[in-house]
């Protein structure tokens, strides 16, 4: 990648209105089949933020022609009563997604509940199969985040073979598959957890940054490698993300901007896959 100065701005909002066209034109499933893809929201307890959340989610499918079947648990539900509501959505032929909204209290081991989504309906890519799947180039779903990165940089073509990416985080749902991914597209990838020693040398040499941290402009421009790419996840107080975006621009090639990259990506993975997930389920032949 050559150095330069005029910024390109990586434009997610656009990307995923194409992406969540293309999965309403895939949804109309429904008159070869007499139904059309369902996805199952499961929500424990009544937090404000997470129900929002969920009905954003819900809204989405829906404009791509999914249905939605909620299930609101009381915040005293059991981790075993949550596996038995998400096994018996497993196992029912009328749901084809399955999304447990998280965090689910800290009462509840959430990694056992993930486990009990059926592999062929983790829509939202939480599974170790899942993981396995991202990681090992088999067929299944993607974390939607990292997914949302990837569709990203493809879109901008950025040819990742041979190059330093540097993921600044390493979260379960972000950090760490977005870091899988890459290293799929044979970038080198290097993982940059909490207790990094030198955080700014390590991210100063990257020909691609992943910032996800939830650190208010945690990267500052100085800190970037001139001409490389920045993808910035964060999505901090204030409407900001983990890259201080005025700095940092005037040296990148591309860069997302916060918000407008990554979040509307976040949000059109998901529909896209319950769309795949119905179509595999109904075993619907795809073009
Ligand atoms: P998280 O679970 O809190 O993980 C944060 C990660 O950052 C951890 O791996 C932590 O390292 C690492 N970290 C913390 N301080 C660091 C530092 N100074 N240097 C290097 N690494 C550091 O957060 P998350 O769920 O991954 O979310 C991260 C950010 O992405 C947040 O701003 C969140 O709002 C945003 N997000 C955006 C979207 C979207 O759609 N745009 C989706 C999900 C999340 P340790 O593992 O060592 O603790």
């Amino acid at each position: 990648m050559s150095a330069t100065s005029t910024v390109q701005l990586m434009d997610g909002t656009s990307l995923a209105k194409r992406i969540e066209d293309a999965a309403a034109r895939a949804a109309e499933i429904s008159p070869r089949t007499g139904t059309s893809p369902c996805l199952a929201t499961v929500l424990v307890g009544e937090d404000p933020a997470s129900a929002t959340y969920v009905r954003m989610k819900q809204a989405r499918c829906a404009k791509t022609g999914s249905r939605s079947r909620h299930i609101g648990l009381p915040a005293t539900t059991t981790t075993a009563e949550l596996i038995d509501t998400l096994a018996g959505l497993s196992s029912d032929p009328g749901v084809h997604g399955i999304l447990l909204q998280h965090p689910c209290g800290p009462h509840i081991d959430e990694r056992a509940a993930f486990e009990a989504i059926a592999p062929e309906k983790d829509v939202d890519g939480v599974t170790m199969h899942s993981f396995v799947a991202m990681s090992f180039v088999l067929p299944g779903f993607v974390s939607c985040t990292p997914g949302g990165i990837m569709r990203l940089l493809e879109a901008y073509d950025v040819d990742l073979a041979g190059k330093h990416a540097v993921v600044v985080g390493r979260s379960a749902i972000l950090g760490n598959p977005a870091g899988m991914l890459l290293l799929v597209m044979n970038a080198t990838v290097t993982y940059s957890p909490s207790r990094t020693a030198g955080l700014s040398a390590i991210v100063r040499e990257a020909d691609v940054v992943v910032a996800a941290v939830g650190r208010r402009r945690l990267i500052r421009g100085e800190g970037v490698k001139p001409g490389a790419v920045v993808v910035d996840a964060g999505h901090d107080p204030g409407n900001v993300g983990d890259v201080d975006f005025d700095t940092a621009s005037t040296r990148t090639r591309l860069i997302t901007p916060v918000p407008g990259g990554v979040g509307p990506m976040t949000i059109a993975i998901l529909p896209a896959q319950t769309v795949d997930a119905a179509a595999n389920l109904l075993g619907i032949q795809r073009h």
